[in-house]
């Protein structure tokens, strides 16, 4: 009987090329056709209606129960006519994923008949029976009570006709549930900051948004290949499997010719985005093979997270019609890169000033400079915080290998702005500066932006790196959710947006003149976050040698993250800014430990399952194979069958050998799972199956990625790296 790697195989063999069904349309034309935004507001609600969803949308307004009805009616009215027959809140619950649950809007009549209906109550608030996402102990599960609540700051949009209204998700008692409702907090509280301190340049500016713009990287497996692979199917990465003899060492997929295959996918997933308003705006090969990343236009960050968990539901969904699963596992397959997911963060003015961007005059620049200092000192301060941030179990595998930033922060600046920093922070001084110095330091500092042209410094070691007109945060895993680092930095820059007004009020209140007042709290936090800049290579065992040497702390493991959260100075940090509550960081704390112990036990069962139903048992086919074969020449050549046998003999031996390492460490395995099953205080669990259960998966790995080498190939059961790192 043929294994189902051999079905797999011969499947594809036998498919036909897919190719995308395409609208013959222009982007633009089809662009936002899905969205229920201003356009259509227009179109469907009343004039007063529609005035109040747009203060809502632009301040934060709330909308009264007579306006949500008009609004709810129009959206119907909209979602119905492009054939939608169910509406549902859509949130983003703390699994890395996004929920939704449908009702119709059709109604029938007592007495006969039905009608299509939603009302302003059901696009406010919903209760769904949610008692099963992560609470962390701040929703007892038997009250089963959380609510969905709309936040009109992002629009409606009707995917396989379901009108889905973006939701945050709390608990009846206020706290978070979800990734939007602090994301919303810590967004409030970096602009409250950045208007206050961009109103010292500029009296006009009235807001400030955060601008996001992702890039993900993802792998693509054939759904054939995928389906026969239990370890890919249940965990999302491959669980053993030796590496290919030619992966990504020739780097000639980086940036090559895009497989036809994979291209129809491309095509097919971006018309999707594009009606669902995702600008996106490049795809490329990535480093492995079979690995590529798509990446938008950035937008408004609340806008862009919603995007980005968007559109990674639509490519899961268009993969399957194109015979392909997509994986966003940080880590699928070993020996090849992981899959990061860049978050590029700025800060934008009503006016329409990037705040990292450099301007053309010397005030620009000294507004620049300002919220430039101010980030690095949040990387400074809380660098910790945004790397606990972005932990994972399965960014775990990613981070700090050479691939990905290792789990010591620093900032990387350019050699360009470097020197800019040092040269202010030896020139400008406490002391009151003559007019011909403050002239002389102006004048530089309005050579930025000419500086910076010829500037071509990019350093793709860096965790937190500075490039033009933005900083991208680059340790973020490919499955996670952009908010979880956004709210760490956006709190952190606010924080010290705060302290650097409170600094300047303070000495204008001395007497000192603005400028000179800005020019020295720029100073101060050059010389304050000194230490946390690092233009060399991130990668490099010397780095972290140094790193160590100034004092920068580095995680060492997942659960290490995890605590770091619960410091005193963080906690009090998202208290200030209203982020998070006590309580919240306790139940988020508690919700990552929990996820840690389920990944780590559900990769454990698989890969024990696996070794057990299907490795061994082959195994030991192949070494009874090899077995009969010595018998057979001891028959015939009694005399000369130990030397002429000697090879299979040794393989008979290595077999017995990786075969009882497998089951005993089976056995261990199993064991510590049960040991630390029975420990009642989860992070006690967590540390457990991460120092004593984890560490099986890779001593098992070994073994089996041995036999894969020695076994005969048409007994082997599970495609091989090889054949999964291909698409025809
Ligand atoms: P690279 O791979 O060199 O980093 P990409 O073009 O792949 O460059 O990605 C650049 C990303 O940076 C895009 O997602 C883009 O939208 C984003 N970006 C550019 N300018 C800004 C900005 N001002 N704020 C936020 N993101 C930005
Ligand atoms: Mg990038």
């Amino acid at each position: 009987m043929a294994t189902l790697r051999f079905k797999a195989i011969d499947e594809i063999s036998r498919r036909e090329p897919m190719k995308a069904k395409l609208s013959d349309e222009r982007i633009s034309s089809i662009f936002g056709a899905d969205v229920f935004d201003r356009e259509k507001m227009r179109h469907y609600i009343p004039k007063d209606a529609y005035d109040s969803m747009c203060r809502a949308i632009d301040e934060g307004n709330r909308i009264d129960r007579k306006t949500a009805n008009q609004i709810a009616l129009g959206m119907k009215t909209w979602a119905t006519e492009r054939g939608a027959t169910h509406y549902s809140h859509w949130f983003q619950p703390l699994n890395d994923s996004t929920a939704e649950k449908h009702d119709a809007f059709f109604e029938p009549l007592i007495g006969g008949g039905s009608f299509e209906t939603f009302r302003g109550e059901l696009l406010i608030q919903q209760e769904p029976d949610a008692s099963s996402f992560p609470t962390g102990g701040l929703r007892n599960t038997f009250e089963a009570r959380g609510y969905s609540a709309w936040d009109p700051s992002s629009p409606a949009f009707i995917i396989d006709k379901t009108l889905c209204i973006p939701t945050i998700f709390i608990a009846y008692t206020g706290e978070a549930l979800d990734f939007k409702t602090p994301l919303l907090k810590s967004l409030q509280a970096v602009e409250n900051a950045a208007v206050d301190v961009a109103q010292l340049f500029d009296k006009d500016v009235a807001e400030v948004s955060v601008t996001l713009g992702w890039e993900q990287e993802y792998f693509l497996v054939d759904e054939a290949l995928f389906l026969a692979r239990p370890d890919l199917m249940q965990t999302g990465r491959t669980l053993m499997g030796h590496i290919a003899a030619k992966d990504q060492q020739l780097e000639d997929h980086y940036f090559g010719a895009i497989p036809q295959r994979v291209l129809e996918f491309m095509k097919d997933f971006e018309e999707q985005a594009y009606r669902l308003g995702i600008p996106l705006k490049t795809r490329h090969n990535e480093v492995a093979p079979n690995q590529y990343e798509c990446a938008p236009m950035f937008e408004e960050a609340n806008i862009a997270v919603d995007h980005n968990t968007l559109l990674m539901n639509v490519m899961r969904r268009v993969a399957m019609r194109h015979k392909l699963r997509v994986l966003f596992h940080e880590k699928p397959f070993t020996g090849v890169n992981g899959s990061g997911k860049h978050c590029n963060w700025s800060l934008m003015t009503d006016t329409g000033v990037n705040l990292l961007a450099p301007g053309k005059t010397p005030k620009n620049n000294m507004q620049f400079l300002t919220f430039f200092v101010s980030a690095i000192k949040a990387a400074h301060d809380y660098g910790l915080l945004f790397m606990a941030s972005i932990a994972s179990e399965s960014n775990s595998h990613r981070l700090g290998a050479h691939e990905a930033p290792p789990a010591v922060m620093s900032v990387f600046t350019g050699s360009t702005l470097s020197s800019m920093l040092d040269s202010l922070e030896e020139r400008v001084t406490n002391k009151k500066m003559s007019p011909d110095e403050k002239t002389d330091i102006k004048l530089d500092i309005g050579k930025i932006p000419e500086i910076l042209l010829d500037n071509t410094d990019r350093n793709r070691t860096s965790p937190f790196a500075f490039t033009g007109n933005r900083f991208e945060f680059r340790a973020t895993g490919s499955s996670g959710n952009c908010a979880a680092p956004l709210i760490a930095i956006n709190t952190a820059v606010a924080e010290e947006l705060v302290q650097f007004k409170k600094g300047v009020d303070k000495l204008i209140d001395q007497g000192v003149k603005k400028d000179e007042a800005i020019l020295q709290m720029i100073r101060n936090y050059i010389i304050a976050s000194k230490k946390i800049r690092f233009e060399g290579n991130g990668y490099s065992s010397e780095w972290l040698e140094e790193a160590a040497g100034r004092g920068l702390e580095s995680i060492g493991s997942v659960t290490e993250a995890f605590k770091a959260t619960l410091r005193p100075e963080f906690a009090s940090l998202f208290n200030r800014h209203g982020v998070f509550s006590e309580a919240e960081l306790r139940a988020r704390y508690e919700i990552n430990n929990e996820i840690l112990v389920k990944k780590i036990q559900i990769e454990s069962r698989v890969l024990a399952d696996l070794a057990t139903n299907h490795i061994v048992p082959t195994a030991i086919k192949y070494q009874n194979v090899l077995i009969q074969n010595v018998q057979g020449l001891k028959d015939i050549l009694p005399d000369q069958y130990r030397e002429l046998a000697a090879e299979e003999i040794r393989t008979i031996t290595k077999i017995a050998g990786h075969v009882k390492a497998i089951r005993e460490d089976v056995h261990a395995m199993v064991e510590a799972r049960k040991k630390y099953n029975n420990v009642t205080d989860v992070v006690e669990r967590a540390e457990g199956y991460s120092q004593a259960v984890r560490p099986y998966l890779d001593t098992i790995r070994y073994h089996i990625d041995h036999l894969e080498r020695i076994v005969d190939d048409q007994l082997w059961p599970l495609p091989k790296y090889r054949e999964m790192m291909t698409i025809n």
